[in-house]
């Protein structure tokens, strides 16, 4: 029998062991650096779909036109959408609404108002009434239904005829110089100035100035009723005061008749329709009368500066531009303010004041809107007009 001592045994177990140990080491540093590989395999992977991805978006959405407005305008794109549906669908109740006040006021006048003016008035107010009166409210229903049934203008669909300066993203074709694209009424619309929702109707080259003499002729209608009704607005919202307090006392009465008290008089039917329709009158038309007097304002400096709404935020963008190279903005269809007004309102010669602008007139505006000649009544001869 061979004998082994126990020293020997101890030195084999060891020297085993440590192997074990080395071989263990190994595969871990192994699985280590084999790990490390894969990550950077992976953070590889993942850095070149972000690149890639990053590549697609931009040769997608890349355009040198994009700025933040164009980020913006994309991010509220689908408030848009629904502001033009809404705006689309509900143009005929704005329509319908304008109607139903302006004939409300205008019977408050002639069934309140007019047989109280013919008892009190002296002849000479009762003419200036009548006359002013009766001209102001002929301008308005004019200007009002020529606004509303008059096209804006639209390029012709025929290619051909048409010498484009832009192209249409939504149409897909040509846009001569001032045209723009109504989202609302989904095409191009000849010197856009703005949709309308109270005409339910673009306002555009062939009916702008129907739209801006119905804004002036309904603030000049608001302000007169506004002024010559305040002393009936103060009597009658005196009496309806007054009215909810004889209504108090009465109930007061009614609820306590131990006292056999004689109930305070009441207004009649009459009376009380009357006061309450003089109070809706005035407070309708001078509210009226602040918001659209704000608003033709705004429009009398666009027309007098010869721009659109549009073209207004167009030039102040230009303008800027400009400004930073150290040059001057020109609008190539400004005239001078008293010339904008006359081609506005298409005044050729004196006499058209009369007929043209305080008279009802169908008459057409200068030019085609698809090219801006210098129109004739301007005698100040400029260089040839540039598009923008
Ligand atoms: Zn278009
Ligand atoms: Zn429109």
């Amino acid at each position: 029998m061979l004998s082994v001592s126990p020293r020997r045994c101890g030195v084999a177990g060891m020297r085993s062991r440590q192997r074990m140990f080395a071989a263990v080491m190994r595969l871990l540093l192994k699985c280590l650096r084999l790990g490390r590989r894969r990550r950077f395999k992976l953070v590889r992977q993942v850095e070149q779909l972000w690149h890639y991805g990053r590549l697609c978006l931009r040769s997608l959405l890349y355009n040198s036109f994009t700025n933040s407005d164009v980020v913006l305008d994309s991010l509220f794109e689908p408030v848009y959408w629904l502001v033009d549906h809404v705006t689309r669908w509900f143009g005929v109740v704005f329509v319908a609404l304008v109607i139903g006040l302006t004939s409300s006021i205008v019977a408050i006048v002639y069934i309140c108002l007019l047989p109280l003016i013919l008892q009190t008035y002296t002849p000479a107010w009762i003419c200036w009434h009548l006359a002013y009166g009766h001209w102001n409210l002929l301008m308005i229903v004019f200007h009002y239904y020529m606004a509303i049934t008059t096209s804006p203008g639209y390029p012709p669909q025929a290619k051909d005829d048409l010498t484009g300066v832009s192209i249409c993203r939504k149409c897909i074709a040509p846009k001569p110089a001032r045209t723009h694209h109504c989202s609302i009424c989904n095409r191009c619309v000849l010197k856009m100035d703005h949709h309308c929702p109270w005409l339910n109707n673009c306002v555009g080259h062939f009916n702008h100035r129907y739209f801006f003499s119905f804004c002036l002729f309904m603030t000049m209608g608001c302000i007169y009723c506004s002024i010559s009704g305040w002393d009936m607005f103060r009597d009658a919202y005196a009496a309806i005061e007054r009215m909810k307090l004889l209504e108090k006392e009465r109930l007061q009465v009614a609820a306590n008749q131990t006292y056999y008290q004689t109930p305070p008089p009441t207004f009649t039917f009459r009376q009380r329709a009357f006061h309450k329709s003089v109070v809706y009158l005035w407070v309708l038309c001078s509210s009226v009368a602040l918001a659209l007097g704000a608003l033709t304002l705004w429009h009398a400096a666009l027309i007098t500066r010869g721009e659109t709404s549009i073209e207004r935020h167009i030039n102040k963008k230009e303008r800027q531009r400009l400004q930073k190279k150290g040059k001057v903005f020109r609008n190539p269809y400004s005239y001078g303010s008293w010339n904008n007004w006359k081609v506005f309102l298409g005044v050729d010669v004196p006499r058209h004041w009369l007929t043209r602008v305080l008279l009802p007139s169908p008459h057409l505006p200068h030019g085609t809107g698809l090219s801006w000649d210098l129109p004739p009544c301007v005698t100040e001869q400029r260089a040839p007009l540039l598009a923008i």
